[in-house]
């Protein structure tokens, strides 16, 4: 069962750790002559050259409030605006940036800076986690920091 909310959040505010200088160097490299039709569902960096809009620090702070005295200069954000009423209007031909959110093949840890503080894929972890330590058993694979308001005082 997946552990998203379908809050949309995620598809709001987006950092995949890439500039859109470097998206937009890669695209003019390998498409001169731009891009056109399925050209731009052809990579990752096709997609959000097309369809992704980098979002000015302002809009960032007010579409995602929990980002306030976290803001970090050398990060860029984005929108996109394929998002409509909150859902992914292309939803089975969505990228893997888009499918392999928020864990990306890497391990499952709360120290992890691509999800946002309500996703529901944080907020499973964090219980899970939080039952572990309870019971006596954390998962050697959560390579995690279990938030101190979790932790319980005994
Ligand atoms: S394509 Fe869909 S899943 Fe991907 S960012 Fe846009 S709205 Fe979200
Ligand atoms: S932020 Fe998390 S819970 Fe919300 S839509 Fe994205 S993946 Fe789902």
């Amino acid at each position: 069962m997946s552990d998203c909310l379908q809050c949309g959040t995620c598809c709001k505010v987006i950092n995949i750790g890439n500039s859109f200088k470097e998206i937009e160097e890669t695209v003019e490299k390998e498409f001169p002559n731009g891009l056109k039709g399925e050209d731009r569902f052809k990579s990752d960096f096709t997609f959000i050259y097309s369809f992704w809009r980098k979002l000015s620090k302002g809009e960032v702070l007010k579409l995602k409030p929990s980002l306030v005295g976290k803001w970090k200069e050398d990060r860029e954000y984005f929108t996109c605006t394929l998002q409509k009423d909150n859902k992914c209007s292309v939803h089975d031909r969505r990228p893997a940036v888009c499918r392999d959110h928020p864990w990306y093949g890497l391990p499952h840890t709360l120290d992890y800076g691509f999800f946002s503080d309500e996703c529901g894929y944080k907020l499973a972890l964090e219980k899970e986690l939080f039952d572990k330590q309870k019971e006596g058993i954390l998962n050697p694979n959560f390579n995690a920091k279990i938030p101190s308001n979790l932790i319980s005082s005994k």
